[in-house]
C-alpha cells in the first residue's frame, strides 16, 4: 500500500496534482488535499469529509466537494466504492475487499474487518479473493 501524503507538501508538490486535475491553487482546494491525503489509510462518504473539512475550517458545497471527489477518482488518486447506493471514498488505490456495516453506516477493509470482529460468519473463501475488488454488505436480520 503507498498512500499520498501532503501533510508537510510545498507549494510545487501539490501543484503537480492540482495541476493533474486541471485546478488553480486555491486555500480551500490545499486543505482539501491535505485533510485526505495525510498519509493515513481511510474510507470516508462526501458528507463524512464535508464535516472534517468544515472542522478545518474549509466550507464546500455539496456539489463541488463531489465533483472534486470525483476528479480525484478519474485521476488516480482516489478509490471509489460503491454501496447501497452510496459512494465511499478509499485513499488505499489498491484492489482490496471491503465490508460495509450498514448499522455504523461505514466501510472496512476485510482484513481489519475480520480482526475486530472475529464472531462474524465471514467465508473463509475469501482469504483467496485478496486480487479482487469487492464489497460486502453486513445487514442484521
Ligand atoms: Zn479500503
Amino acid at each position: 500500500m503507498n498512500l499520498i501524503n501532503l501533510e508537510n507538501a510545498s507549494k510545487k508538490d501539490l501543484d503537480i496534482i492540482l495541476n493533474d486535475c486541471g485546478w488553480r491553487q486555491t486555500k480551500q482546494r490545499v486543505v482539501l488535499l491535505k485533510t485526505i491525503f495525510n498519509g493515513i489509510d481511510k474510507h470516508f462518504s462526501v458528507n463524512s469529509i464535508e464535516q472534517v473539512l468544515k472542522d478545518n475550517g474549509s466550507f464546500f458545497s455539496y456539489t463541488t466537494l463531489f465533483e472534486n471527489l470525483n476528479t480525484l477518482t478519474d485521476k488516480g488518486y482516489l478509490k471509489r466504492l460503491t454501496c447501497d447506493k452510496r459512494y465511499f471514498y478509499d485513499t488505499n488505490t489498491s484492489d482490496h475487499i471491503h465490508v460495509f456495516n450498514e448499522d455504523e453506516n461505514k466501510i472496512y477493509d476485510y482484513e481489519e474487518y475480520k480482526i475486530i470482529h472475529k464472531d462474524l460468519p465471514i467465508p473463509a473463501c475469501l482469504d483467496l479473493l485478496k486480487e479482487y475488488s469487492l464489497v460486502i454488505n453486513l445487514k442484521k436480520k
